[in-house]
């Protein structure tokens, strides 16, 4: 496209909501074959809510949350924030955490009133010998629903499950037909379960799922979609997107999501709205071929 071309493109992109930074991201755009979209606060709203509380046999469901926020006070995860301001709306006193230490893509482990707490997925919990049967039925209605199993240990015993869920962005579904219908294929990457995961994208549309993926393994599986030949636009929000994002052929952030995302991206969209993946790839396609 000609410097002219690409001026008029990323000006009417702007108008839309739409930062694009250089021609080379709308050269690139129109190159897209396969969308990849993370699931956290990109295809969700990425402000959970606790939803439900079950509690291990003898445990008590206000205190198996008190020391849940205690140990997600420091955490800067939305289901961590989500656990603390639903203790915080029950009013429960939630003690200071003497030790705090996040475990990217997994949990938080803290000491919390001389308990250990341990708060996370399965994985986080099993690793340090917590048995998590007890509660694998609650836990899969959880998932079935949508939701996030979030365990908590208390002295290496399994003392609930805290259910925590996040709702679709209102056009997401919308944004992934019109992807298809582009010709594009389409997929979810997330660290979530991937029951939850799952249902999540079959709300939106997607039929592609890679799930459980640990942070530090996104980037490496966008560059494995890319070796298989797909010129990969990766859509995403966190500090855990950010590799990823700077590995796809194009990076689009979600405005509304972290610094660290935006910087690492060719594209924000500024108010969060999907549809602006749509927009972008349609304008680069028109840019390019009116040149032509
Ligand atoms: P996502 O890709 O969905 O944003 P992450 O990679 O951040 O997920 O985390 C993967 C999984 O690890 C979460 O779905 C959750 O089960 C667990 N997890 C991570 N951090 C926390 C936390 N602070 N509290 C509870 N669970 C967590
Ligand atoms: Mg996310």
């Amino acid at each position: 496209a000609t410097p002219t071309a690409i001026m008029v493109g990323t000006g009417k992109a702007a108008e839309l909501g739409i930062l694009i930074s250089g021609g080379d991201a709308l050269e690139q755009a129109r190159r897209i074959t396969t969308v990849v979209l993370d699931k956290t606060g990109t295809l969700t709203r990425g402000r959970p809510d606790v939803t439900v509380v079950h509690p291990a046999d003898g445990v008590d469901a206000d205190r198996l949350l008190a020391y849940a926020a205690a140990a997600e006070i420091g955490s800067e995860h939305p289901l961590g924030e989500a656990i603390v301001r639903h203790a915080r709306a029950r009013d429960l006193a939630v003690p200071a955490a003497d030790s705090f230490a996040a475990v990217p893509g997994h949990g938080v482990e803290a000491e919390v009133a001389g308990r250990r707490v341990l708060i996370g997925n399965p994985a986080l919990l099993r690793r340090h010998g917590v048995d998590v049967a007890p509660l694998s039925g609650a836990a899969a209605e959880v998932a079935a629903r949508g939701g996030t199993p979030v365990h908590v240990a208390l002295d290496g015993r399994l003392a609930g499950v805290v259910g925590v869920a996040d709702t679709v962005r209102p056009e997401a579904a919308e944004a992934v037909a019109q992807l298809r219908a582009l010709g594009l294929d389409v997929w979810m990457l997330t660290g979530d379960n991937r029951v939850t995961a799952e249902v999540v994208a079959r709300e939106v549309g997607i039929e592609q799922v890679i799930a459980e993926v640990r942070p530090e393994e996104k980037a490496g599986r966008v560059a494995a979609l890319r070796e298989r030949g797909a010129v990969v636009a990766m859509v995403g929000d966190g500090i855990n997107d950010a590799p990823a994002l700077a590995g796809a052929d194009l990076g689009i952030a979600i405005g509304t999501g972290t610094d660290v995302a935006i910087a690492a991206s060719d594209i924000t969209l500024v108010g969060g709205d999907l549809r602006g993946i749509v927009s972008a790839i349609a304008l680069s396609r028109r840019t390019v071929t009116t040149i032509k």
